[in-house]
């Protein structure tokens, strides 16, 4: 797949994280494409607060309205995009959902699961490895989480436990 499609994909990722920060809850975004069609299958924002869900990531989401959307528990061969390094959580769902490729924005130190931590599919009690690419639009990415926490820390509010992510 061309680079601009991934762009592209992303930018659709960043505006639902915007969209998850406009309702309070922490940037990121997820978009699941079909690779072979260049179709949109399913999108989430991350909304932990909202859902009263702590699984309820970004990924968590887009993935349930996926598997919905296509009457399938498998998503082989369709390529995740998400606006920050998914945690080791999210990870383990991509590997049992067989998702072809994962696609990142920003990398996340603290909490990532793929390129940090726990390199979830790095591990032998791993059974799905998708191709996986960070660094895509990253710096938007972090932006908008920047941007967050700071607004978060402005206003006195320390609700969530991830505050200082990033
Ligand atoms: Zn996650």
């Amino acid at each position: 797949m061309p680079p601009l499609s991934d762009t592209n994909f992303m930018r659709r990722a960043l505006d639902l994280a915007q969209a998850a920060a406009d309702s309070g809850e922490t940037p990121v975004g997820c978009v699941i494409v079909d690779p072979s069609t260049g179709a949109i299958v399913a999108e989430g924002g991350n909304r932990p607060i909202a859902s009263h869900d702590p699984s309820a990531h970004a990924e968590i989401t887009a993935i349930r309205a996926a598997g919905q959307a296509l009457n399938n528990y498998r998503l082989t061969g369709l390529t995740l995009y998400v606006t920050l390094e998914p945690c080791a959580m999210c990870a383990g769902a991509i590997s049992h959902a067989r998702i072809g490729r994962v696609v990142w924005g920003a990398d996340d130190p603290k909490g990532g699961g793929v390129a940090h931590g726990a390199r979830v599919f790095e591990q032998p009690t791993c059974h799905w490895r998708p191709e996986v690419q960070g660094g895509v639009l990253a710096e938007q990415s972090a932006d908008l989480l920047k941007a967050f926490f700071r607004a978060r820390r402005a206003g006195g509010r320390r609700q969530a436990p991830d505050a200082d992510r990033l």
